[in-house]
């Protein structure tokens, strides 16, 4: 059942300077949306979301498990339920990632790019995507052939805009340059960034604001890091038990500045993931924080993030202090 009330609490940023807004927090299906997961579970938290106000919906060719089945979780939950809601929603993908077999399965070949959209629509069941992404820089591909093929994907109708992925600050700034030229709706750029992983702040940033794009900041709690569920030890239940994309050993590194970031976050009455979403918006280049979840609650966390009063300098210096092992109890 769709809410009424989705859009009451209008969560939504201007994605850089471009017309399209987007919602502070929006859902990525990376984790938790395979055909090894739970339907049910997928379905309620796209609905959950969705009656939230969280507009956006972020996939890509690879995410599972297996590799693909996301798109076809995704695209089975739209058909049942979100068709009459298609002109609501922010539907996003991506290619250059291992997909198939052979030299045009992966990277940034137009070919790649190309086929890999066709075959992401098809999973998908869409006609179209609202964002279409390059995942990431391929070191033996022209930028310009990458981006020609995004071009190329808008003016066949199958993207309305396009994004890219894990460009640095040059490369990003390059491939704005040229898509600036082509008049290609070039919106965001999707990168890591959190409590954890500040490298945007060494010009990322200041690029994509420089090119009027927005940035969607992805893993913003480091895969879970950044919640209190790691603070005792490591649930059965969780990212890190499978030891894969998330280690032990990742979680001992940070360990004792996750007691201080949660302490902060409880002496001012809420979670240290409200801190950490919060943490990442503060910043107004910062269009959408991208999360990941495995249960209903977890976006419900995530949306109650908006409600922290905007931390101070004060504060902000001692989370500094805390993530560079300069506070002292
Ligand atoms: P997060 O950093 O938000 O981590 C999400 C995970 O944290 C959840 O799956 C859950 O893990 C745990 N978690 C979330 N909320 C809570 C909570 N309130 N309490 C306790 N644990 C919580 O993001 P992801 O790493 O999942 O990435 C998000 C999205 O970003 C992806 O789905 C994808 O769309 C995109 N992405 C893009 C990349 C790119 O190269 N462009 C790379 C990686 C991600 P658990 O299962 O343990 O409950």
């Amino acid at each position: 059942m769709i809410s009424s009330n989705r859009y009451d609490n209008n969560i939504y940023n201007r994605c850089g300077k471009s017309g399209l807004l987007l919602p502070k927090v929006s859902l990525g299906l990376w984790h938790n949306f395979g055909s090894d997961d739970s339907y049910t579970n997928a379905e309620a938290m796209i609905l959950h979301a969705f009656n939230k106000g969280i507009t956006h919906f972020d996939l890509a060719n690879n995410y599972g498990p297996p590799p693909g089945s996301a798109e076809i979780t995704f695209g089975k939950i739209f058909k049942e339920h979100l068709t009459s809601y298609r002109d609501e929603l922010i539907v996003s993908s991506k290619a250059g990632y291992n997909m198939w077999e052979g030299p045009y399965g992966e990277w940034g070949s137009r070919k790649h790019i190309l086929s890999s959209c066709d075959q992401s629509l098809k999973r998908t069941g869409l006609d179209y995507f609202d964002i279409f992404y390059h995942h990431r820089p391929d070191p033996n591909t022209p930028i310009e052939e990458s981006v020609l093929a995004l071009d190329h994907l808008v003016k066949q109708g199958k993207a309305l805009y396009v994004g890219i992925s894990n460009y640095d600050a040059d490369e990003m700034l390059y491939a704005a340059s040229i898509m600036r030229d082509l008049k290609t709706p070039f919106v965001i750029h999707q990168g890591k960034y959190s409590l954890l992983e500040r490298s945007p702040e060494k010009g990322l940033l200041k690029a994509c604001d420089q090119a009027g794009v927005g940035y969607i900041a992805f893993s913003p709690l480091a895969q879970g890091l950044l919640t209190d569920k790691y603070l005792k030890e490591i649930p059965d239940d969780s990212r890190a038990s499978k030891e894969v994309f998330l280690k032990s050993k990742d979680i001992s590194a940070v360990r004792t500045k996750l007691f201080k970031l949660n302490d902060f976050s409880k002496e001012r009455g809420f979670k240290l993931v409200n801190l950490a979403l919060a943490w990442v918006l503060r910043d107004k280049r910062v269009t959408s924080v991208l999360i990941g979840a495995s249960k209903i609650s977890q976006i419900d966390d995530a949306i109650r993030s908006l409600d922290v009063p905007k931390l101070d300098i004060m504060e902000l210096n001692l989370i500094d202090e805390i993530l560079t092992d300069k506070y002292r109890v």
